[in-house]
């Protein structure tokens, strides 16, 4: 029945039926969809969404984790399905004015703007759309260069998608558990189902909502307080410039500066403290060398009142500064041809205090960040339970059982669908010379093996290779000891280089660490085959163990869960992402390597099945 309002469907038969059983579901709170990567999890829920507006005029709201999920979602819904969907992408990158900002969606003001009601009519955006491969944030640009030559035909992209007509929504994720965006949203008419793609994302990146650097004012400026302190410099031009372009008084200026010097001043020798606290000296040379090896590098749990009382006791200076900061945006976009610089200081402090009133975050000291993690599963759950239905994909899902005993959810509440088809072709080895134990890792001969088994796959495999190691920390240690024509040949995952920066070098290998952002996501695709035909997985990727993490040992706490249960989980997540980098499309091949000697062939045959 399905296939006859969805032609893109004929010939799928396993999409059809994978689509029939989840509506077939729906008197079921939470669906848990397990289908591999390439097997169509956007057309079909797309398909499923037109289905429940057509039929049953209920809203859906599809969230996925990137805006390049959101392009793709986009083309299908217009080229495939032949749909329309209402995007609510990040609204910076579609955003002229801020395009080029750091602040995020909820920190840009619409109401005042000149542009809110300048926007392209429908057809005209598909258009245009379909010019620049569906990058909106191309058209976001486009329109960011118009303001620049002073054209006055700009059009906002953000306000142009919110005016399609549609009960698909489909958004990035902190649509679902930002409330400020959650009721944007639910303005356009309260969402009956939410679609969440890449549900593995519960347990990972999603428990994460806010880590925040300190690199940029302690690497150089370690110990320098007053006019020397880096931050302070930072904060001051950032607010004599605010304080210009509103007109505010010299005088008034001068009393908010005087109050950041010391706010600085306290904060910067709070977070020192935190260092000196991990590394255990004041060497700020010593500390980045520990923290690029993760030598002694361990997280300290920070008392959120300590950290607060340090804003609340400036809190009237936070108040004015709030208060200019937002006229200062709302001014900038009354205004045509001015728009903020890119990183403002002032707005990640301003986060962080806003953030620290979160009762729900826990926060931890890592290196020079500073971050902000859910360790309580059920306030994750707690967001979700406005939809009716919950309906989780993922090609690297949670089965039913790990989803009832993570997140305490009734087991009647949970039906569980897996797609059994096959995509692509995947070898496997195991090679058992090697352990990641903990107490092993770091031997002479432990490390000398697995050098060994790096060059070996190097110099005999062809294609790009896809390397995962257990730690940030460890990938570093390997690195150092490698020989310098192997170094030249590896592109390193130092956390802020784009995966495919690496089509840009002659590097064919890739070093990156389990739950780093290139496992979560990020595809090597040529023609829509994927590029890597080599992954290798570096010991087990299981969580570091609550003796060596204060994180683990509060989310154990916290969810009441063994460290045996959690680890696994999470491990097998991180090894079907992995796997799930390199199949992109029916016929990608890649060869596997399981470098461990704690990996069995009868475990690691379920991660093919
Ligand atoms: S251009 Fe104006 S209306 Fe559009 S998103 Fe930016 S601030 Fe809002």
């Amino acid at each position: 029945m399905i296939e006859e309002s969805y032609p893109i469907l004929k010939n799928r038969s396993f999409q059809i039926e994978t689509v029939e059983r989840i509506l077939d579901s729906l008197d079921k709170k939470f669906i848990i969809l397990d289908s591999p990567t390439g097997s169509g999890k956007t057309i079909m829920s797309l398909v499923i969404a037109d289905f429940l507006w057509k039929k049953e005029d209920l809203i859906t709201h599809i969230a996925v984790r990137t805006n390049e999920q959101i392009k793709r979602y986009l083309q299908d819904s217009l080229e495939k399905v032949k749909t329309l969907v209402k995007v609510f992408p990040n609204k910076r990158k579609t955003c002229p004015i801020f395009y080029k900002s750091n602040l995020s969606g909820e920190e840009i003001y619409c109401s005042d703007c000149m542009f809110r009601k300048a926007t392209y009519p429908k057809e005209r955006l598909f258009k245009r759309l379909r010019k620049v491969n569906y990058n909106f944030e191309k058209l976001a640009k486009i329109e960011n260069k118009k303001m620049e030559k002073r054209n006055d035909k700009v059009r906002c992209i953000y306000h142009s998608f919110k005016k399609i007509e549609s009960k698909i929504y489909v958004s990035t994720y902190p649509y679902v558990f930002n409330y400020y965006l959650f009721d944007l949203l639910s303005l356009e008419g309260e969402p009956d189902i939410l679609i969440m793609d890449e549900s593995h994302n519960l347990l990972t990146t999603l428990t994460n909502p806010l880590s925040l650097s300190f690199r940029v004012y302690l690497e150089k400026g370690f110990g320098k307080r007053k006019e020397e302190n880096l931050l302070y410099k930072f904060l001051k031009e950032e607010i004599a410039a605010i304080g210009d372009l509103l007109n505010i008084p010299n005088e008034d200026i001068g009393i908010v500066l005087s109050e950041i010097s010391n706010f600085s001043d306290e904060l910067i020798n709070f977070i020192e403290n935190l260092l000196v606290k991990q590394f255990r000296t004041r060497e700020i040379n010593i500390i980045i060398e520990r923290i690029k090896k993760e030598i002694g590098k361990k997280e300290v749990i920070i008392e959120r009142e300590e950290l607060l009382d340090i804003f609340d006791r400036y809190s009237k200076t936070f108040d004015e500064l709030i208060f200019y900061w937002d006229s200062y945006k709302k001014t900038i976009s009354k205004m045509t041809y001015k728009f903020p610089k890119k990183r403002w200081h002032l707005n990640k402090i301003l986060k962080l205090y806003l953030s620290l009133k979160d009762p729900d975050l826990v926060w931890i000291a890592n290196g020079f960040k500073i971050e902000g993690f859910i360790t309580k599963f059920n306030v994750i759950i707690k967001s979700l339970m406005d939809y009716k239905n919950i309906i989780l994909m993922s090609g690297s899902n949670f089965t039913k059982k790990d989803f009832v005993t993570l997140y305490k959810v009734p087991s009647e509440d949970v039906e569980y669908i897996k797609v059994d088809v096959k995509f692509g072709k995947k070898e496997f080895n195991i090679i058992p010379n090697f352990s990641s134990k903990y107490e092993k890792r770091k031997s002479k001969k432990n490390i000398q093996n697995l050098i060994d088994n790096i060059k070996f796959i190097l110099n005999n495999l062809d294609g790009y290779q896809l390397y995962m190691f257990p730690s940030a920390g460890f990938m570093n240690l390997i690195f150092d000891q490698l020989s310098e024509e192997i170094k030249e040949r590896i592109f390193l995952d130092d956390g802020t280089k784009p995966f495919n920066s690496i089509l840009k070098t002659n590097k064919k290998a890739i070093f990156t660490y389990a739950r780093s952002r290139f496992i979560e996501g990020v595809e090597l695709v040529k023609d829509g085959s994927s590029l890597l035909k080599t992954v290798v997985i570096v010991g087990k990727p299981y969580p570091p163990p609550p003796t060596a993490s204060i994180l683990t040992n509060r989310i154990l706490k916290d969810n009441k869960l063994d460290y045996w249960t959690f680890a696994e989980i999470m491990k097998d997540i991180q090894i079907k992402q992995v796997i799930g980098r390199a199949i992109r499309s029916q016929n990608d091949e890649v060869k596997i390597f399981f470098i461990d000697d704690r990996y069995k062939k009868s475990e690691v045959i379920k991660y093919f099945k």
